[in-house]
């Protein structure tokens, strides 16, 4: 008895093999592919993309006596001596001499049952697998991979390497590496399809992609391991072009999406841009002017801006932005302008309180409540307020914009790409979309920023204004802090301002807000004749905004903090800051964090203090911050020795997420990835949306316009 009804319906059954759910291999359920799900596998192709980390050779059997220390392989031997030892971390040990004649090796197993025990003896025939170290003067191997070998019986090596896979709870590399294989066996039937066109891979002698995955998943014997390790084998290059090529893709299409959108052109007459400047407390630089003239260019026209502005700290981006405001106000818009945190949203409202008419500013943060929220919200709705600055409370539900023509996104590092784009749905009126500036201080190299800001205008404020000393930096260990603390006193003496920056090794907020206030607490005792303030991320709006200005004020000599003052205190009397901890903390956030000196006319100093040991690599990043002042510099090689995810942190891109391509290693290939991409666009489009899916999934990580 069927009825249509009641048949199951697996809509995937008709999709060419690499589309279908995992589900349709053996062994695949819905729970462990709700496992699988958590690698970002979700079809059959996702299985295939899903590329090893590394790979492990044994394909052959090598002489204990090549094996140095740190390198693996497999050896094989005979037990000539067991021992079990007691002491150590794990209380008994279980040791055997292994040799293969010329040389031998320790086995060492820290845990081991009764069977083990009475299996590793005397005189039995092992084959091992494992990484070799040198312990003590002796070669070992600790926990090996071994398995008895009994005369007579052959024991085959791998044909292959052995591919390693990142996987995840319940999902092992025996399961990965078998699924892997079932879907590599259907490809001799089913044909992975190439969307890459050949014109494409001809010049660079690429192998095609089956071939490539066939190699990366199994490569031969013969393969260079050292090859594959550095990503430099033929198969992994041609993946790397096509995963960077699918990214380009997929942000050039999110560029051509909003080319397609509507705005509100915005145009500021030179009379009205010259009166503005001149009632400014200061000249702007050149590197100013140029910036303003791309923004006011991109805002006179029919679609909206997108443009990321870099700056380092200090470069002076809140002028830029209100001229930009200026463009809004000037045509009856509205400008939203939304800060990561409410000290800065603060001073963001003090700054354009200055600029304009402090009637037509209004600032909405979190606090705002009842009543007040309400006039606010009454004054956001009618276009009373023009200006309008705020923090994450400006994407709330009820906050209706009037006629909103451009959001300023200050510091995006600290938003993700989902609240830019909410914020601007805010302003999706008669079809028009607002213009978008986003401003950061996190100074990312150029060729970073053109990838994972592919789909954004770039513009950066490449000087200082003018009269700006460097901080002078110092690195200096913590059995020296009484020095620094004579430091701190003198400085204050001579009528100065400090910042005492604590960062802590626990992840806790609340902890780190202990420990500033404890800090500040022992400071104070040290330091009886100066007057100590304490800001730290657990205060109340109100004790944060009064820690800082008594601080402006100059009744605190020195301003205890947590890494919450990175961003948005200005204060241009203090001249200078120590940093505990320093080595904890990525040389951007210390960049920042020095920012906040070096404000005034006055020689700055930042003194980074550093628990000993030092390892070698901290060691060379406080270098770095000791010798350049410039962000950029810095940021460059902040990149080089951390990789791009930490550095623009996780929610920014979906660049961490790549399967094989790294975007700092890889960077000599952008130009031609993205000729490459123009060519797809304009010869064969209709490759391009699988292109995006095969390696960005559905997720489309950069978010829809
Ligand atoms: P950031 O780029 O870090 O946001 P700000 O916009 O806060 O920098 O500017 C830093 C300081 O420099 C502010 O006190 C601002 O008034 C001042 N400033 C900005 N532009 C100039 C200029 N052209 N000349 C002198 N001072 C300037
Ligand atoms: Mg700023």
């Amino acid at each position: 008895m069927t009825s249509p009804a009641s048949k199951p319906t697996d809509s995937s059954a008709d999709q060419p093999f690499e589309h279908q759910s995992v589900e349709v291999l053996k062994g695949v359920g819905p729970s462990v592919a709700a496992k699988l799900e958590k690698l970002g596998i979700h079809r059959v192709q996702d299985l295939l993309f899903h590329l090893p980390l590394r790979y492990e050779d044994r394909t052959r059997v090598v002489p204990i006596s090549s094996l140095k220390h740190g390198s693996q392989g497999v050896i094989e031997g005979t037990i000539t001596r067991t021992e079990v030892r007691y002491g150590g971390r794990s209380g008994r040990s279980l040791l055997c001499d292994l040799s293969d004649g010329p040389a031998t090796l320790l086995l060492r197993f820290f845990y081991f049952n009764a069977s083990q025990q009475a299996n590793l003896v005397e005189g039995v025939r092992l084959r091992c697998y494992g990484e070799a170290r040198f312990h003590r003067h002796r070669l070992e191997m600790v926990h090996p991979e071994y398995r008895r070998l009994l005369d007579g019986q052959p024991a085959p090596v791998e044909e292959t390497m052995t591919p390693v896979y990142a996987k995840t709870e319940g999902v092992h590399q025996t399961l990965l590496r078998s699924l892997i294989d079932q879907v590599l066996h259907r490809l001799d039937i089913e044909q992975l399809r190439e969307y890459v066109p050949a014109e494409t891979l001809a010049p660079y002698g690429f192998p095609g992609l089956q071939q490539a995955i066939r190699v990366l998943h199994h490569p031969p014997p013969e393969t260079s391991l050292n090859l594959l390790q550095q990503c430099e084998h033929p198969a992994q290059q041609r993946m790397i072009f096509e995963e960077l090529l699918a990214h380009q893709l997929s942000l050039m299409q999110l560029r051509q999406r909003v080319q397609k959108q509507r705005a509100v052109p915005l145009s500021l007459t030179a009379k009205r841009r010259k009166a503005f400047e001149q009632a400014l407390a200061f000249e702007l630089t050149s590197a100013q002017r140029v910036v303003i003239d791309e923004i006011l260019n991109d805002l006179a026209k029919p679609s909206p801006m997108m443009r990321l502005l870099q700056g380092d700290v200090g470069s002076g981006k809140t002028v830029v932005a209100a001229h930009a405001a200026l463009a809004a106000v000037s045509g009856d818009k509205q400008a939203a302008i939304m800060a990561p945190t409410e000290i800065l949203a603060e001073q963001l409202y003090s700054n354009f309180c200055d600029w304009f008419p402090p009637e037509s500013c209004v600032m909405l943060t979190g606090k705002d409540k009842g009543g007040i929220r309400g006039r606010k919200l009454d004054a956001i709705g009618s276009a009373e307020a023009h200006i309008v600055i705020g923090t994450h409370a400006l994407f709330q539900q009820d906050v209706e914009f009037n006629r909103l023509a451009l959001v300023v996104i200050d510091e995006q590092h600290r938003f993700g790409v989902h609240q830019r784009l909410a914020l601007k749905d805010k302003g999706q009126t008669d079809a028009c979309i607002p213009h978008q500036l986003i401003m950061t201080a996190t100074p990312i190299p150029r060729s970073l920023a053109m990838t994972a800001y592919a789909d954004l205008d770039y513009s950066v404020l490449d000087a200082l204004p003018s009269g700006r000393k460097p901080v002078s930096t110092v690195v200096v260990p913590e059995q020296r802090r009484q020095e620094v603390l004579d430091r701190v006193a003198k400085a204050c003496a001579a009528g100065e301002q400090a910042y005492w920056v604590c960062t802590l090794v626990e992840e806790s907020e609340a902890l780190q807000c202990q420990a500033a206030e404890a800090t500040a607490a022992a400071l104070q005792r040290a330091l009886p004749n100066l007057n100590v303030g304490l800001i730290h991320g657990r205060m109340n709006q109100e004790q944060k905004n009064s820690s800082v200005e008594r601080f402006r004020q100059g009744a605190v000599n020195l301003l205890v903090a947590t890494t919450v003052i990175e961003v948005g205190v200005d204060v241009p009397n203090a001249s200078l800051m120590v940093i505990e901890n320093a080595e904890r903390l990525g040389l951007a956030q210390l960049h920042q964090l020095r920012g906040r000196v070096g404000r005034g006319t006055r020689q700055s100093a930042c003194v980074l203090l550093y628990s000993s040991p030092l390892s070698e690599r901290s060691r060379q990043r406080l270098a770095i911050l000791r010798e350049t002042s410039n962000g950029f510099a810095i940021a460059q090689k902040d990149l080089e020795m951390r990789g791009p995810g930490e550095v623009l942190g996780t929610r920014q891109t979906g660049l961490m997420q790549m399967h094989i391509a790294d975007i700092v290693r890889d960077e000599h290939w952008l130009t031609e990835v993205s000729a490459a991409s123009r060519h797809l666009l304009q010869n064969h489009p209709e490759n391009i949306r699988p292109l995006i899916r095969r390696w960005l999934g559905h997720a489309e990580r950069y978010g829809v316009v």
